[in-house]
């Protein structure tokens, strides 16, 4: 029943996923993360995920953009390498020429029809769990054969339109759960249903966020949370810890800069800023 399935993530379950760091580690303990997209006047999507993916605590970040991102990047993101597509204005062949230990993939990547070929391509590739967000999930939703490719324990990371057009309509909110659930269940993903209380779903069990605040209604607020959840895969959490740890800090980071600034004037780059805070 609803009962048993159904947790709320609050502090205390969080000392448990949480791995400390310890004195002889170095940036290769902590993995090497690639965040993949961006298209023309949308390489912020991608810089605000891969600032949140090293503030989490990734060893080291690459970016995977379009040619047009790469002096914006270089230039205001220094910690970061860059990769770049052949094509300027969007991504038309996705190569990666190492082996990352995690990646998360589709924030600002638009739907054109080279990406979308280049993203089918990747997934038959992809091996490890990707977290996939915003165009990723719209190009799944648009051509559903592809969601067979995807690597097991994927994140998929769906705002509530983006998830109307992965999994279709619902009725209320138990409908809704029940088809996140036999979706999640099907395609052996997890799923974070993004909104005010944010629930990630794994097929079988669903965990209720309890923070966060209205001030992350918010351009780019999602695309920092992809870069989360993306640097605690790639320092060895597991898809379902990475979700969960991922979004409650995520809006832990908010809640505490709202304190301070208000809801309005909450901006998501404020949250990758405090996520350092977050944490202690
Ligand atoms: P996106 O729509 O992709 O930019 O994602 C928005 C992010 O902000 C998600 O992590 C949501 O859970 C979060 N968010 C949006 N509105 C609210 C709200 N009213 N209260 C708490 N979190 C919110
Ligand atoms: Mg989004």
């Amino acid at each position: 029943g609803l009962e048993s399935n159904y947790f709320l993530t609050q502090r205390s379950n969080l000392v448990s996923i949480y791995k400390p760091r310890t004195k002889f580690s170095h940036k290769g303990t902590y993995g090497h993360a690639v965040i993949i997209g961006g298209s023309h006047g949308k390489i912020g999507a991608v810089q605000l995920a891969g600032r949140a993916c090293l503030r989490s605590g990734s060893g080291l970040v690459s970016m995977f953009v379009p040619g047009c991102g790469y002096n914006a990047l270089q230039s205001s993101f220094p910690e970061a390498m860059i990769l770049t597509d052949t094509a300027m204005d969007h991504i038309t062949e996705i190569e990666i020429p190492f082996t990352a230990s995690a990646i998360g993939i589709g924030m600002g990547l638009g739907t054109f029809k080279k990406t979308v070929v280049a993203f089918g391509e990747f997934l038959q590739k992809a091996k490890q769990p990707l977290v996939i967000d915003a165009d990723g999930i719209n190009i799944l939703a648009k051509h559903q054969e592809m969601l067979k490719q995807l690597p097991e324990n994927s994140i998929l990371t769906p705002h509530p339109k983006e998830l109307e057009r992965l999994i279709g309509s619902w009725d209320d909110d138990f409908d809704k759960l029940d088809k996140a659930n036999a979706f999640s269940m099907k395609h052996g993903v997890i799923l974070v249903l993004k909104g005010a209380n944010s629930l990630i779903v794994d097929g079988e069990k669903g965990y209720f966020n309890t923070s966060g605040n209205p001030g992350l209604a918010t351009a780019g607020s999602g695309d920092v949370l992809t870069g989360i959840i993306t640097g605690f895969l790639s320092q060895g959490y597991n898809s379902l810890e990475a979700s969960i740890f991922g979004v409650y800090l995520h809006g832990l980071a908010a809640d505490i800069k709202a304190s301070e600034i208000g809801f309005e004037a909450l901006i998501a780059s404020d949250i990758i800023e405090n996520l350092g805070k977050a944490f202690v």
